[in-house]
């Protein structure tokens, strides 16, 4: 898929409803289309949709090792409900790097999460062509640029946004319609739960992101940075060609 057809499509799917756009990116990604949730309520609503309609989607979760007990009870939770498997993808340090780690998200934040997040991502990325995401434009200023599909240069592959141009309502509206299992530390003040040492309560009236990493000026892990947008740029000309890019 060219830039260009990458732009065309994205156009195309603008206005379509996240079910749509999750099934025709399976229908045309199929086997190699795969989720990482990370267990957000979007995240439950995506993984209700796979299952709901069938859909071809491989699943995982990143497991960092210090999430909730609360997520974890999720992710079984969810396995339950749904009669699928979500499987876990997990960091595997070298000897260096696992001296390095301990608490490491206190002394150096970002390359905690490069190391437990990125790192791990990038390499099961390799084995597909698309991956799925629960981001949505009002979120962060960052993910206010987000299309539908648009070329991911960080994990050179195509990135699936469904839920783009979703409000709270509509996160809200689904969630309640379908009865779907979210995590019980949202309903205590969490709105945005990543891993349990850089995730605080919000309080009323705070961005619902004021909980991650809290007194710093990270607000990403890193696998959706900026750069990482790339419906313009996606492959250039100038690229090298991507043996997986469909
Ligand atoms: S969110 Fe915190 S604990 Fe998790 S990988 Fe990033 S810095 Fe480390």
């Amino acid at each position: 898929m060219t830039s260009t057809e990458l732009a065309t499509w994205a156009a195309a799917l603008e206005e379509r409803p996240p079910q749509e756009i999750l099934a025709l990116a399976a229908e045309r990604f199929a086997p190699r289309l795969t989720f990482a949730t990370g267990f957000g309520r979007e995240g439950c609503a995506l993984v209700d949709m796979v299952a709901r309609f069938h859909l071809a989607v491989d699943l995982f979760t990143l497991d960092t090792g210090v999430l909730f007990p609360e997520t974890y009870a999720l992710w079984s939770r969810l396995e339950r409900h749904y009669g699928l498997t979500i499987r876990a993808v997990r960091p595997r340090f070298t000897l260096a790097e696992a001296d390095q780690v301990h608490r490491l998200w206190e002394s150096d934040p970002d390359r905690c999460c490069e190391l437990r997040k990125v790192t791990p991502l990038r390499a099961e990325l390799s084995s597909f062509d698309a991956w799925v995401t629960a981001i949505r434009r009002e979120q962060t200023p960052e993910r206010a640029g987000a299309r539908p599909v648009e070329w991911d240069a960080k994990f050179g592959l195509v990135k699936v946004n469904p839920l783009v141009r979703w409000t709270e309502a509509d996160l809200d509206a689904y969630l309640t319609r379908h009865g779907v299992p979210v995590n019980p530390l949202h309903a205590q003040g969490y709105p945005s739960i990543g891993c349990q040492p850089c995730t605080t309560k919000v309080a009323a009236g705070e961005d619902p992101r004021a909980g991650r990493w809290r007194g710093r000026e990270k607000t990403e892990c890193g696998l959706h940075t900026r750069h990482a947008w790339a419906a313009a740029a996606s492959p250039s000309p100038s690229s090298p060609p991507n043996p997986q890019e469909p």
